[in-house]
């Protein structure tokens, strides 16, 4: 691994704050869509237009928090900082923007052009 102890601490403490926020954000999504679906059928189909956003919001940030986890993981295990796709080390200037990083610049921009 490239990246020093210090920065290693710093990128952890990072994720950590980062889950936390996620972990809120799902639980808020729950506190909203825990309204009940009312027997009104118009008020029915707009609650359930609603909850698909709530689930689509909810995905996402799921999506963030395995993100999250799985760069955790490779923290504990040495392999944080390695990309993906190519096995070259990711640049510590873009992990410390984007600690849930797995691919390194060139890799990213390959897969999502503009
Ligand atoms: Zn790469």
């Amino acid at each position: 691994m490239q990246i020093s102890k210090k920065e290693q601490d710093d990128i952890r403490d990072q994720l950590l704050a980062e889950k936390a926020e996620l972990n809120k954000r799902v639980s808020s999504i729950h506190l909203h869509a825990k309204n009940p679906l009312d027997a009104d059928s118009a008020e029915q189909a707009a609650q359930i237009g609603n909850l698909d956003v709530v689930s689509a919001l909810e995905s996402e940030a799921v999506t963030e928090l395995s993100h999250i986890n799985a760069a955790l993981q490779r923290l504990e295990s040495g392999d944080y900082g390695i990309c993906a796709s190519c096995g070259e080390p990711i640049s510590i200037g873009r992990l410390m923007a984007r600690p849930a990083s797995t691919e390194c610049l060139d890799c990213a921009e390959l897969d999502n052009p503009g």
